[in-house]
């Protein structure tokens, strides 16, 4: 096929003015390449400025390809680490960059459509100002680091929600909170 009917402004036009895409139907995308930009930058700037929002958490434009790799390149230690937020405490697990996964706390407040809401620990955060969450997420410490899957990591990270308990911490971690099995390639 050399030509195609744009879905959004209707032109029929050469198949080199709609960009590729894989596994779709006829290997190109149904917007033609000046709608699918416009489509681009009006999801950025209106639809998820968040999402391209580097000092939030995500990535803006320029820096979005960095972010992602340093997300992927994420050291594969398993760390479990500790956030002091007010006279509270939340206990999290992660094999990304402790920076990553904290600034990832930001956008995941923000934005609960991501990754769900964590009503122990966002519940709190809504009482709070943001310098006073920024305060919560800059007083992370690692509390037990070394290599393993992610599964190991969860088991690793219930048995510090079960010590810092019986020593009488109170803790933000949602109670009845069921991990799901961890899937492949899973970062985060
Ligand atoms: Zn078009």
């Amino acid at each position: 096929m050399y030509i195609k009917k744009c879905n959004s402004c209707g032109e029929t036009k050469p198949t080199s003015e709609f960009h590729k895409r894989k596994g779709r139907g006829d290997g190109f995308q149904y917007k033609c390449k000046v709608c699918q930009n416009k489509y681009n930058e009006k999801y950025r700037k209106v639809i998820r400025p968040d999402y391209w929002n580097h000092e939030n958490g995500y990535f803006s434009d320029k820096d979005r390809w960095a972010y992602i790799a340093d997300y992927v390149r994420a050291d594969k230690d398993i760390k479990v680490y500790l956030l002091k937020v007010k006279e509270y405490f939340y206990v999290g697990m992660t094999k990304a960059k402790l920076n990553v996964r904290i600034s990832t706390h930001r956008a995941d407040y923000k934005n609960p459509k991501n990754h769900g809401r964590m009503p122990g620990l966002h519940g709190m955060w809504d009482t709070m100002t943001w310098d006073e969450i920024n305060k919560s997420l800059e007083s992370v410490i690692v509390l037990e680091s070394k290599p393993g899957t992610r599964y190991e990591g969860y088991q690793m990270e219930e048995k510090w929600i079960h010590r810092m308990k019986e020593d009488g911490y109170e803790l933000l971690n949602d109670k009845n909170f069921k991990r799901q099995k961890p899937k492949v390639n899973e970062v985060g």
